[in-house]
């Protein structure tokens, strides 16, 4: 058995309870969270024990991305400041660029780029999934994956799906599992939608749709009859607990109730919404109907970044600029859609999103020793509103490490960069040429 003991950190479980234990160890082996609580409690370090002495740290869960898209990592620092129409129209022009293998090292970037900064466990979807899951493997990062789904190559694209459906299956023993990913309501035809249902059903997965995205979308929606992207869904016999919709921007009182009463989840990105639609989606109202909600950063072309800590701080001032009101969305509530909540809307609750013997050993360290995070009067604050990404120390995933001190394992990592510039290089003057001349 490898035992691993994080040694004398604050520990910060995060699992419903207020309680932090300081000085405070947790230990596991074989991939399993074993012990948490106080350093005094911990069991004995066996000979060939790893001991990691984390003093100057705080430890806690790995961080859940509830969307995002790694294959379109390149996309970065491309598409800034357009209108909505404008932006879907140039990322579509940036993905025709992207061969199969581009989409490898894309994600193999973007999933570096998330394990750097404590996100263990990610919802990804794209084309090409086929390939992203290996580049997702190759890092080991957690992840549901879903193959995007859409009318165009329909045919092709269902039976990519129920491919790595088969292969991957979607219980979440292994560190990766599979759901149906429609692109969105207004991109699948209904009968594309109904099959979904259908091998939903069928096999168990989950369904990652993009929903009430964008005003393109709701004229669509108006076209084929419904007043309201959620309306038209549940009207076609297709929301229900298993749905997990991103962003929900443009939800009316009556469809905000109905996605509580079908129990749909919602993975909510402030950073995105903002960028792309100028707009913040009504979690609170969503609170209100008992809709669990995540937090996810979306892609790096609608952030730029894929990191938790500020997509925290992110929500928590959106969500009281839009409210007027300071009280609204606390350090917790904002932790809680980075771990155990976004845990229990990707179906995983019962193995990530707290610290817990029993649960999986998906753990993170961050450092307490920087000047702008001192003092520490509260541990959830200086997650919330000072820490980043950057202060990430330490992550294992399943038990296994994959940065230490810092410092990402992969060996790949630099490699994943040059190849992300050589792509820049390549394609970046005409892409910026064509945003120019149909963009804006
Ligand atoms: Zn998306």
């Amino acid at each position: 058995m490898s035992q691993t003991i994080l040694r004398g950190g604050l520990v910060l479980p995060l699992d419903g309870s207020e309680d932090w234990h300081n000085p405070g160890a947790v230990c596991f082996e074989d991939g399993t969270i074993t012990y948490v609580g106080r350093v005094e409690g911990a069991p004995p370090a066996q000979p060939d024990a790893v001991v990691v002495d984390c003093r100057d740290r705080l430890v806690l869960p790995g961080l859940i991305n509830t969307h995002t898209h790694t294959g379109m990592t390149y996309f970065r620092n491309l598409l800034e400041d357009l209108p909505s129409a404008g932006w879907f129209r140039c990322e579509q022009q940036a993905e025709q660029l992207m061969s199969r293998e581009d989409v490898y090292w894309a994600a193999l970037l973007g999933a570096h780029e998330m394990l750097r900064q404590g996100i263990t466990t990610i919802a990804d979807r794209f084309s090409h999934m086929d390939v992203i899951v290996e580049a997702l493997a190759h890092a080991g990062i957690r992840a549901v994956v879903a193959p995007s789904l859409v009318d165009r190559d329909a045919g092709m694209r269902k039976r990519q799906a129920l491919a790595l459906l088969e292969q991957y299956g979607t219980s979440g023993d292994g560190l990766i599992h599979v759901g149906l990913g429609p692109v969105g309501p207004d991109t699948c035809s209904t009968e594309l939608l109904r099959w979904t249902r259908e091998q939903a059903d069928r096999t168990g997965a989950l369904i990652f749709i993009h929903l009430a995205q964008s005003q393109q979308e709701l004229a669509e929606i108006r076209r084929r009859g419904y007043d309201g992207a959620a309306r038209y869904l549940d009207a076609i016999g297709f929301l229900g607990p298993d749905v997990v919709a991103a962003h929900c921007i443009y939800l009316d009182e009556e469809e905000v109730a109905l996605l509580g009463a079908r129990g749909v989840r919602v993975a909510h990105c402030p950073a995105s919404n903002a960028k792309i639609e100028g707009r913040v989606a009504p979690v609170l109202a969503l609170d209100r109907e008992g809709v669990r909600i995540g937090l996810g950063t979306d892609c790096a072309a609608s952030n730029n970044g894929m990191d938790l800590l500020g997509e925290m701080k992110t929500a928590g001032l959106l969500h009281k600029v839009a409210a007027c009101d300071p009280e609204v969305m606390d350090t917790r509530r904002l932790l809680s859609m980075a771990t155990g909540d976004a845990a229990a809307c990707l179906n995983l609750a019962e193995r990530a999103g707290s610290l817990a013997p029993g649960k999986e050993a998906d753990v993170v360290t961050v450092r307490r020793d920087a000047l702008h995070l001192q003092p520490w009067h509260d541990p959830h604050a200086g997650l919330v509103y000072a820490a980043r990404g950057a202060d990430v120390c330490d992550v294992w995933v399943a038990g296994q490490p994959r940065v230490r001190d810092g410092q990402l394992l992969a060996g790949d990592a630099g490699e994943a960069i040059g190849r992300a510039a050589a792509w820049a290089e390549r394609h970046g003057p005409a892409l910026r040429a064509q945003r120019l001349s149909t963009g804006g």
